[in-house]
């Protein structure tokens, strides 16, 4: 279960995240959507441990990652990140890179780990091939299953879709949902398209100038949106 409470981060002076929190169960996705500049990279980014806040607490099952005084290095967060350019290592295999993050466990454990998610995302044929032989979608799953591969509590994906074309991304956005709901972490994707976040949120946290407007049922947001804003928001973008 991830928990974020109070997050607070100013760049030069300028508040960019204003007092976020959101709690996001295993096996839940909560999309933060919002345009371009709100905050949502920034929130992200300081979840993951590569930004710092000025104030507030990242909680990952119990456990505190960044507190007054306290902050936990990214790799020991059991934090899964996707961002939007998911560059592969273009020198590693496929089945490299997915066991890229499995620090334990023997060679054998590794493999059937490696072996589990190249299939889950139909890729074990190329196993043994490297990035550059592979389509922009079949990259971003190889992406995914690196990501998953030692089964995060939390993934935290920003726009992970957008490199896509159109033609691609229903199908890999169906397909994702599918593998993080049988992976079971808890989930947290930064969008900026409402459409995203309708497809794929059990809830929704719209966010505005660097603050939570709204949260709650993609169906909810959309029908009853908080305010002019937050209805022009999901009408212009469909
Ligand atoms: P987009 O949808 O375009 O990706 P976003 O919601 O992810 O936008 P952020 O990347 O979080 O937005 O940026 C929010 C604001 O904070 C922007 O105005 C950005 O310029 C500023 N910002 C982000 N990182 C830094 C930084 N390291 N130094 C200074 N300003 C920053
Ligand atoms: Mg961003």
């Amino acid at each position: 279960r991830l928990q974020v409470e109070g997050l607070t981060r100013s760049f030069g002076g300028r508040p960019v995240v204003k007092d976020v929190s959101l709690t996001v169960m295993p096996g839940q996705v909560t999309c933060l959507l919002g345009p371009s500049g709100c905050g949502k990279s920034t929130t992200l980014r300081i979840i993951a441990g590569v930004e710092t806040a000025d104030a507030g607490r990242v909680i990952v099952d119990g456990e505190e990652m960044t507190a007054p005084g306290l902050h936990v290095p990214p790799e020991r967060r059991g934090i899964g990140l996707m961002f939007q350019d998911f560059a592969l290592f273009p020198h590693l295999s496929v089945a490299e890179n997915v066991a890229f993050g499995l620090t334990s466990g023997s060679r054998a454990e590794k493999r059937a780990r490696v072996e589990e998610l190249l299939r889950r995302v139909r890729l074990e044929r190329y196993i043994d091939a490297y990035p550059h032989e592979l389509s922009g979608g079949e990259q971003q799953r190889v992406a995914l299953a690196r990501a998953l591969a030692p089964r995060p509590r939390v993934m935290l994906m920003d726009e992970p879709f957008s490199g896509l074309d159109n033609r691609l991304r229903d199908g890999i956005r169906d397909e994702t949902l599918d593998i993080l709901k049988e992976e079971g972490a808890a989930v947290l994707l930064v969008t900026h398209e409402p459409e995203e976040a309708m497809r794929m949120a059990d809830e929704i946290a719209l966010m505005r100038g660097g603050r939570i407007v709204q949260k709650g049922a993609p169906y909810n947001v959309y029908n009853a949106p908080v305010d002019q804003a937050a209805a022009a928001f999901f009408s212009d973008l469909n």
